[in-house]
């Protein structure tokens, strides 16, 4: 069966199992790994990213028994079939050069015009803060992003980092530390349930020397991470 098949007659027989009796479903080239739905009384239509459209059957039931829980209330969380299968390895390894494409902003090089996120993070490494780890991507963005200036997709371990920091102006140590943050969240891992930067982050985050230094000097540039 066709991968857009299973997806359809899966959601339709569970969609029946929670009381619901015209139920749609498609796989979506979103950017990012996402589901969107809508749905009325007896009625959903569900877009699925198709960075699902490999995965194996019982991940799909997974995650539609996980949506339509959430719809009615239950909320149960994604199944463990699925968590498990979008945090393999291999998944980041397959899906990265498909994220990377679909990302318009994104230079695709560590290399800036006067920094080298590629050794921020052996700077990083060297002083024990973190593992280095070559499944990574580290990336600047084209176009100056100033209301966010790292952003981390954990599940295609892609670290992206505003170039409004690609400037001698910078000190290494601020750039590193915006690094640092955003390698923090994967560290911390795909979990949907927590908070973004809670007690767990705040923790890990802390570890930098010069954290406050670095928070200091962003908050004067009005930068946010
Ligand atoms: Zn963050």
């Amino acid at each position: 069966m066709e991968a857009e098949e299973v997806l359809r007659t899966t959601f339709k027989e569970i969609g029946k199992e929670y009381g619901f009796d015209k139920v749609e479903a498609e796989f979506v080239a979103f950017k990012e790994f996402k589901v969107r739905w809508q749905r009325s009384y007896k009625w959903a239509d569900f877009k699925v990213s198709d960075y699902l459209e490999d995965a194996p059957p019982e991940v799909i039931a997974g995650l539609c028994t996980s949506l339509f829980s959430k719809i009615t209330g239950e909320d149960e969380g994604y199944s463990e079939d699925m968590c498990r299968w979008i945090t393999a390895p291999t998944f980041s390894e397959y899906k990265q050069p498909l994220y990377l494409k679909r990302s318009r902003n994104l230079t695709r090089s560590h290399e800036g015009e006067k920094k080298d996120l590629e050794e921020a993070y052996k700077r990083l490494a060297d002083m024990g803060l973190v593992e280095k780890d070559p499944s990574v991507h580290l990336t600047w963005t084209k176009e100056s992003n100033i209301k966010k200036i790292g952003y981390c997709s954990v599940l295609m371990k892609v670290i992206t980092i505003s170039n409004v920091l690609d400037t001698d102006m910078i000190p290494d140590f601020v750039l590193d530390y915006c690094l640092y943050h955003e390698l923090c969240h994967l560290i911390i891992g795909f979990d949907p349930s927590a908070k973004r930067h809670g007690e767990e982050f705040q923790k890990l985050e802390a570890k930098f020397p010069k954290r406050d230094e670095a928070e200091e000097w962003l908050k004067r540039l009005c930068l946010y991470l």
